[in-house]
């Protein structure tokens, strides 16, 4: 018995340590049980506009931790956003450890707002900007010092989900295989993120045919996070993340345990 059980995980995930978190560790770890998830990544973040104390942080988690020992895995994560640009921040972070996972995201382009504080363009406005995000994604996996790059898509969520802009990655494919060839070859992984299910009409970023080429240039290490920000998001749509990864041709995924992946076969 329990040879063949099924392996959730949600690996990208915000307690109150993140501004826009609403829950504490403890009230998401119990979240991820009662929603059957034999792991838990706490990702907070760490970018450009925000940060976390790291004693307090690390204290708070292994409380959590110790909360529901025997009942989930819980890891401690960040979601390190443009650490490229973040200087002697984001090594002090590093250095202040240890951590599990270290999720790579890109915000916002060098010296702009986040996508979120930009104000809606027309379709070139917004194909100049994801070429300049691309660029920008590119500079960060080079720098590389995190494990998974976080939400490939990020710019698509308010240009096309939120300001219905007709535009998508399909014009960059020479850049994303640039992009995804330095990732294999490096050694990151790839999230796929579905946070955007959890609004009507929403979509999974990245989608099936980026993640298909993703595949195609040597890609092997995906994980799939919620991206909650409150403890009823917890393991929101997974299950639909880790279907996305088995129609993509994938057989396993990765969840981070002291920086490394540990595989599980899709569940
Ligand atoms: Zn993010
Ligand atoms: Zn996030």
């Amino acid at each position: 018995m329990g040879r063949a059980m099924s392996y959730w995980a949600d690996v990208h995930t915000h307690s109150v340590f993140s501004a826009d978190g609403h829950d504490t560790m403890d009230a998401l770890a119990e979240a991820a049980v009662r929603a059957g998830l034999s792991a838990l990544c706490v990702t907070d973040h760490f970018d450009t506009w925000s940060s976390f104390d790291t004693k307090p942080h690390r204290d708070a988690f292994e409380a959590a931790r110790a909360a529901v020992s025997g009942r989930l895995t819980l890891l401690r994560g960040v979601e390190l956003g443009e650490g490229h640009t973040l200087g002697a921040r984001s090594e002090a972070l590093l250095d202040s450890g240890p951590f599990d996972f270290v999720l790579g995201s890109c915000h916002c382009i060098h010296g702009k707002p986040d996508f979120y504080d930009m104000p809606p363009g027309d379709r070139d406005g917004c194909l100049a900007l994801i070429a300049e995000y691309l660029a920008e994604v590119i500079e960060m996996v080079r720098w590389g010092r995190f494990d998974v790059l976080g939400h490939l898509t990020y710019p698509l969520r308010y240009m096309v989900g939120r300001d219905g802009v007709a535009v998508d990655f399909s014009p960059f494919y020479d850049e994303l295989r640039t992009l995804f060839r330095a990732l294999a070859e490096g050694g990151y992984g790839l999230e796929v993120n579905v946070s955007g299910l959890r609004r009507p009409g929403g979509f999974l970023m990245p989608d099936l045919p980026l993640l298909a080429l993703y595949r195609a240039c040597g890609g092997e290490i995906v994980t799939v996070g919620s991206d909650a920000h409150r403890a009823r998001e917890i393991g929101a749509h997974i299950r639909d993340g880790y279907a996305l990864l088995r129609e993509a041709g994938f057989r396993r995924a990765a969840v981070y345990k002291n920086r490394q992946p540990v595989w599980h076969p899709l569940p």
